[in-house]
């Protein structure tokens, strides 16, 4: 059994991600930042089936709120064995339209936090000479996506944060990868229309769009003993749209 958190877990691929790992015997720490709502039925849909899970709140764009959350994660239950970075935000905008402070929300909300989640995390992975860190990209983060510069300029950084930290903690027996979705069925998708759905299905070597169990499935192999000699890695989950 080890002690998983998850941030963004209130909802879409976060809250099937902290289901999966529940499901499996793990203890999950759901944090969430607005939904409170959403993320304390999750946490009492686990304990209920009996297993364990507790929620926290915190906004992991800032690092004192993610400190804290860390330190709760501890006084739960000793540490965390693995660090799920999956919050986010997208914003779909021309680049000219991009504003300093759209720049700084996408840039710490999605990229900073996982620079303090890991340090947050590292120190007790470090100690026990094990953990798994699993860091979710996009595929635009891999090939850019035109009117969401700055969230694939977030997403590109988590790639090269997740190669750079690899190499750094391979021989304190931790690795980290990220999983690189395509498009998932998620609120973060729901701007889309079922036009758009069938257009993207159509462009996608399987012709399907993407759940949150297909991306929570490949977070949970990069979590597993079967992943243990793969690190630094981008695991695409997009139906071969990126190849
Ligand atoms: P979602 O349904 O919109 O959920 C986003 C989650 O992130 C929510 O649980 C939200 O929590 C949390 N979050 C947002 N800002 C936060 C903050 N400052 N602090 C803590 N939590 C925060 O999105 P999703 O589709 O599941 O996306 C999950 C991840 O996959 C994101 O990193 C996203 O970029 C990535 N991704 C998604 C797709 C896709 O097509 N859906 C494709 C590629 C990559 P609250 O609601 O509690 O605030």
């Amino acid at each position: 059994m080890r002690n998983v958190l998850i941030t963004g877990a209130s909802r879409g691929i976060g809250a099937e991600t902290a289901r999966l790992f529940a499901a499996q015997g793990d203890n999950v720490i759901i944090n969430y930042f607005r939904s409170n709502a959403a993320a304390e039925t999750l946490c009492r849909e686990i304990n209920s089936a009996g297993h364990k899970a507790v929620t926290f709140r915190a906004d992991v764009s800032d690092s004192h709120e993610t400190a804290a959350m860390f330190a709760y994660a501890e006084q739960c239950f000793g540490g965390v064995d693995v660090l799920v970075n999956n919050a986010g935000i997208a914003q779909t905008k021309l680049f000219t339209d991009i504003t300093d402070d759209d720049w700084q929300r996408m840039i710490s909300t999605n990229l900073s936090s996982v620079f303090y989640c890991c340090r947050a995390a590292l120190p007790y992975m470090i100690r026990k000479h094990c953990g798994r860190i699993i860091n979710v990209s996009s595929m635009w983060g891999q090939i850019g996506g035109s009117c969401e510069v700055h969230y694939s300029a977030a997403k590109a950084g988590i790639i090269g944060l997740t190669k750079a930290l690899a190499k750094e903690e391979g021989l304190s027996g931790i690795t980290v990868n990220c999983i690189a979705p395509g498009v998932i069925r998620t609120d973060m998708t729901a701007n889309l229309s079922e036009e758009d759905f069938a257009a993207l299905a159509d462009e996608t070597p399987t012709g399907t769009i993407g759940t949150p169990a297909d991306a929570a499935k490949a977070i949970l192999f990069l979590a597993s003993p079967d992943s243990s000699f793969i690190t630094g890695q981008v695991l695409s989950v997009s139906g071969g749209f990126v190849v």
